[in-house]
């Protein structure tokens, strides 16, 4: 489902992803972990495309693209990539002036054009699987984080994407609140969808990813199963991360 070779992205001259290979199976979950600036969140901005990168290839779902330096990009390949990846933030970034339903339903009428009637059975639907069909007519702001961050999940899925991209979606929240948003998390990856993961969840990782990629200074160090990588990692670089969080 996803697959991308020597990707290379830089800010004013600071190379922030320095030839990064990955790949991800259909139905499957990857985490990354790591330092704090080592290019986690780079990474999951250049999957759909929030940030460009200059140079390496990236194809989801099928739909590939080739980057080098100044060569110009083509849009509709862009449009076809970020269709197929969803996004959720870490400040869940809902509007504030629509209900949690309005939320799900906005790009579902306005990007996809689905049907107002169609996009609001979809929106109830997403509601009730993320625990929150009684709160359909909330704002955000009369949501909790955690609410808020379902309602962000919600939002996501509407749009049918191939894959999920999760940008420590856990870390805004008070502690008492992220195991709903990680159970949610859980149910996804258990039904199948495809799943790349930015956080500092360890339980989760070990848990629920079929791949854990250690990432540091906008390399990846180190990739296995979670046991490969909390039992047996073989880097320093890793061993030493790991024992920090421990
Ligand atoms: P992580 O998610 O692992 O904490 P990031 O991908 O957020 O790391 O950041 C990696 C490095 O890139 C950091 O040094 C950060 O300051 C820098 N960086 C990220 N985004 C930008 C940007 N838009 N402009 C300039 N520097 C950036």
């Amino acid at each position: 489902m996803i697959q991308i070779a020597g990707l290379h992205k830089s800010f004013d001259g600071l190379h922030v992803l320095n030839g990064i290979d990955l790949f991800v199976e259909k139905g499957k979950t990857a985490v990354i972990i790591g330092p704090s600036g080592s290019g986690k969140t780079t990474l999951l901005r250049c999957l759909n495309l929030l940030e460009m990168p200059e140079q390496g290839t990236l194809s989801i779902a099928k739909i590939g693209i080739a980057f080098s330096g100044n060569h110009r990009i083509d849009q509709t390949v862009v449009k076809a990539i970020r269709k197929q990846t969803g996004m959720v933030f870490q400040s869940y970034n809902l509007f504030p002036h629509l209900t949690a339903l309005e939320n799900i339903m906005e790009g579902q009428v306005i990007v996809l054009k689905r049907p107002k009637a169609e996009a609001r059975e979809r929106a109830v639907a997403l509601l009730s699987k993320v625990g929150l069909r009684e709160r359909a007519d909330m704002y955000p702001h009369q949501l909790s984080g955690g609410q808020q961050q379902r309602v962000g999940i919600a939002r996501a899925m509407a749009m049918d994407p191939g894959v999920l991209l999760f940008d420590e979606p856990t870390s805004a929240l008070d502690p008492e609140l992220v195991g709903d948003v990680l159970l949610v998390m859980k149910g996804l990856a258990h039904e199948g969808m495809t799943m790349v993961v930015v956080t500092h969840e360890m339980g989760f990782a070990r848990d629920v990813a079929d791949q854990v990629v250690f990432m540091d200074q906008g390399v990846i160090v180190e990739k296995g199963t979670p046991e490969d990588i909390f039992e047996h990692a073989q880097n320093e670089r890793t061993l030493q991360f790991l024992k920090k969080i421990r």
